[in-house]
């Protein structure tokens, strides 16, 4: 399988790192999704097999939608077990940094431990912008996942020999997950041919599928019902606002990751490109948003929330602030957008 998508010496000086180091710590960014978490235990198997003493240490809790992949049971995180978290990174000489560009997208505690150790570091990661901070960075904003691209580099430190099935599964949960189910940056042919060779060493996309997206608590499916009745539409901007207090999630017992997937549900609507999903946490205000087409969601939420990620699905936070004060922020910044929403409704008056 040609690897030739990314700089075959960066994976190879990567490579030497891996070699000369003995404990490893493998980190993703706060409130890993089935990237981060499916990145984070595919390298982590294979520095296993390779006979490096490797550990994922993750901010905090990931949904439990992903708690079925190989040696998900055994992360640390940081949030919970932070003696442990802490004592795993003071011992690393080699710490990874996947799906992230930044170091304070650890959060701000995992940030300082992760910065205060003296150590090697490689980035593996698809956001633009990366902050320099590694001694090796393989940055790809171009690929639709980190998995996509760590399966190049891992199949390049395999000597091209077939990845094992474990690692093949943690990888496509990221590649699919990342993509909306290959509904969204998705069209790389690529993405395809790298499946093809998942499947060959033995893994049921049908069934990660169903394990993944199948996989609402009652409450859960409740409260996604609930989202789309009190969703707010703005026709004028192509645009649909759900905001969750926390006294609303409370009421479907609400889990970390429950209402993971909710902010991409309104772009299932004909003439709706933009989506903003806000909910209420412990002292911020956390915002996701999507899009379709090419409206710009990584500016809005830069300009707006502290916050980036890709052009499609972006996020950011308002720390301190109430849920309805950042609700009004957001619609009153919309204006500012117009050149950007007019081209989208120009667009969707061909179809
Ligand atoms: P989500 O909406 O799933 O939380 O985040 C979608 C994407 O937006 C993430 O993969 C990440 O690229 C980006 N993102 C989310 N929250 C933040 C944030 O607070 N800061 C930055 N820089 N990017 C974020
Ligand atoms: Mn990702």
């Amino acid at each position: 399988m040609s690897t030739r998508k990314v700089d075959e010496k960066l994976i190879d000086k990567a490579l030497s790192l891996v070699d000369k180091a003995r404990k490893i710590v493998i980190t993703c960014h706060i409130s890993p999704d089935g990237d981060a978490v499916g990145s984070s235990l595919a390298l982590c198997h294979f520095l296993r097999q390779r006979g490096k003493q490797a550990t994922v240490v993750v901010p905090n809790a990931f949904p439990a939608f992903l708690k079925w992949m190989d040696g998900a049971r055994d992360i640390l995180v940081y949030k919970d077990n932070r003696y442990n978290a802490v004592g795993a990174i003071r011992e690393a000489d080699l710490i990874f940094s996947l799906d992230y560009n930044e170091l304070k997208r650890l959060g701000a505690d995992m940030e300082t431990s992760v910065r205060r150790q003296r150590c090697k570091r490689i980035q593996i990661d698809h956001h633009l912008d990366p902050e320099p901070f590694a001694d090796v960075s393989l940055s790809y904003p171009q690929m639709s996942s980190a998995c996509l691209l760590l399966f190049y580099v891992l199949s390049r430190w395999n000597g091209g020999a077939p990845l094992s099935r474990n690692i093949a599964e943690c990888l496509y949960t990221g590649m699919m997950t990342d993509t909306g189910a290959f509904t969204y940056n998705s069209n790389a042919p690529d993405i395809y041919t790298v499946i093809s060779e998942l499947i060959k060493v033995g893994i049921d996309k049908d069934a990660i599928y169903d394990k993944v997206f199948n996989a609402y608590s009652a409450d859960r499916f409740r409260m996604l019902g609930y989202c789309l009745t009190k969703m707010e539409i703005l026709p004028e901007y192509g645009t649909a606002i759900i905001a969750m207090s926390r006294d609303e999630l409370n009421r479907f017992n609400y889990r970390k990751g429950d209402t993971e997937g909710f902010v991409n549900q309104p772009l299932a609507i004909k003439g709706i490109f933009f989506s903003a999903f806000l909910k209420e946490e412990d002292s911020l205000i956390k915002i996701s948003l999507r899009s379709q087409g090419d409206f710009p969601t990584n500016i809005v939420a830069r300009d707006n929330f502290n916050g980036g990620g890709h052009l499609n699905a972006s996020g950011g936070e308002a720390p301190g602030e109430t849920l309805e004060n950042v609700v009004r922020r957001l619609k009153e910044a919309l204006p500012k957008y117009k050149n950007y929403f007019d081209a989208e409704i120009e667009k969707l008056s061909h179809d």
